[in-house]
């Protein structure tokens, strides 16, 4: 599933290729069609993400509301674009320019009140400024397990699987700790590391865990199954033992127990 920083990603892409163009958009699929109607032949305003949400926002107050979910994604090629394959939902056409989406979990014709609704639903993005303060005081007095809070998007918006289970490798923290007992300098850890693997996610258009020392290769030319330290492995990379696969908030959760113990130092600082 796309996690944030593929949806700043895109944002910042489709941003740049089709803001300020008149669309004509269509739903060759049939079911966005409406909606498709209702901002087709109108100025694309900008795009936006908060979290893993995606707002293409026209003129005159209308706004393409969409969640990628599990399947969702894009395909790009010049106008006029050839006769859509497939389930397209969405296809949006510039003069050079045409964007198909298959399978999003969410496509919806809103309004800005409606899109500030999600917005306050959401907790702080870490790729938008967010507020480590504010992800610190949800975190801080929850029982619940740090792997899990990590994927509560109202606690902090745009983690998914693979950073929760990256970032708490690298900071050396057992996943199911409770919320709690995690220290201000562990939460502060967790926020840094956070961060810098979110903006290195945006910056090459995928998640890259590990670092051009550790592949013995420069990031741009890591193979797929090269960019992570934890998340699907079988065998650590720093210690040499089994991963543990766990559920946790109902996803599989990927940790060393060797390396991730973590709660030692809980409580040492508040
Ligand atoms: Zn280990």
């Amino acid at each position: 599933m796309p996690e944030g920083h593929k949806t700043h990603y895109l944002a910042r892409e489709h941003n740049r290729r089709y803001a300020g163009e008149r669309l004509e958009v269509s739903s060759p699929q049939g079911r966005f069609s409406e909606g498709a109607n209702a901002v087709s032949g109108h100025v694309l305003e900008s795009v936006r993400a908060s979290g893993k949400h995606l707002f293409y926002e026209f003129e005159g107050n209308r706004i393409v509301h969409i969640h990628l979910g599990r399947y969702g994604s894009y395909a790009e090629q010049t106008s006029p674009p050839e006769p859509p394959v497939g389930q397209v939902r969405l296809r949006m056409v510039s003069q050079t320019l045409t964007l198909d989406l298959r399978g999003p979990s969410q496509c919806r014709l809103i309004d800005r009140e409606t899109q500030q609704s999600v917005l306050d639903s959401l907790g702080p993005d870490p790729l938008d400024g967010g507020d480590r303060a504010e992800v610190w005081a949800a975190i801080s007095k929850s029982s619940k397990p740090i792997g899990g809070l990590l994927l509560e998007q109202a606690v902090v918006a745009g983690v998914g699987n693979i950073f929760r289970a990256e970032v708490l490798f690298e900071i050396g923290l057992d996943p199911r700790l409770p919320g709690a007992k995690l220290s201000k300098i562990q939460f502060n850890e967790l926020w840094k590391s956070l961060v810098k693997m979110m903006k290195l996610g945006l910056k090459h258009g995928r998640i890259i865990t590990v670092t051009a020392k550790e592949a013995g290769k420069p990031l741009k030319d890591l193979e797929d199954h090269e960019r992570f330290r934890v998340y699907g492995k079988a065998l650590c990379p720093r210690c040499d033992a089994n991963i543990v696969v766990e559920s946790i908030a109902s996803r599989k959760m990927h940790w060393c127990p060797g390396c991730q113990i973590g709660s030692q130092s809980a409580g040492q600082e508040c």
